[in-house]
This record gives structure tokens, C-alpha cells and sequence, in this order.
């Protein structure tokens, strides 16, 4: 039989990045793009210069204009997956 335990975690943490809509623009090739999949305090990284760019826009998620989970995201360019070393939708 199998018990699961859950945790559940009470602590509240402010600093916790939260996910949001970010727009990105690249500083050396101008490349624009954006992402359901940002996280506040985060950047992503330009897929052609390879440097981080951090967001110059970011809108909360709103439920019908950005579904995060269907979007493709590119683990190796994102500074939160780069940090949880792994996919920062799980
Ligand atoms: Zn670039
Ligand atoms: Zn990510």
C-alpha cells in the first residue's frame, strides 16, 4: 500500500519569481521575442548571440491570450530552467 505524503509548504516567500508574459528584445542582433514561459527577476538568453537578455515588458498571464503549457520553450536559453536544471514548467 501506498501512502503519499504531501508537503506542504506554508512558508510565504515574496522573492519567489513568479511566471509572467515577457517581451525580449536583444541588445546585439535586435531579435525580438516573447515568452508565457518568464519568470520575474529572470532572463532568457538570445538563441543566436547567446547572452542573457533580461525582459523590457512583462504582462501577468491572463488565462486565453497565453497558455505556457503548449508553448515550445527552450530549456537551454532560459535562466530559471538553467538554474533548476530542468524544464521551469514542471
Ligand atoms: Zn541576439
Ligand atoms: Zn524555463
Amino acid at each position: 500500500m501506498a501512502t503519499k505524503k504531501k508537503k506542504v509548504k506554508t512558508v510565504v516567500d515574496d522573492q519567489k519569481p513568479k511566471r509572467v508574459f515577457g517581451d525580449f528584445q536583444c541588445s546585439k542582433c535586435n531579435r525580438t521575442w516573447s515568452s508565457a514561459n518568464t519568470w520575474t527577476g529572470m532572463r532568457q538568453k538570445c538563441k543566436i548571440c547567446k547572452i542573457y537578455v533580461s525582459p523590457h515588458k512583462t504582462n501577468p498571464l491572463r488565462r486565453g491570450n497565453t497558455d505556457y503549457n503548449k508553448e515550445k520553450h527552450p530549456e537551454e536559453l532560459c535562466e530559471m530552467c538553467i538554474k533548476l536544471r530542468h524544464s521551469c514548467k514542471n
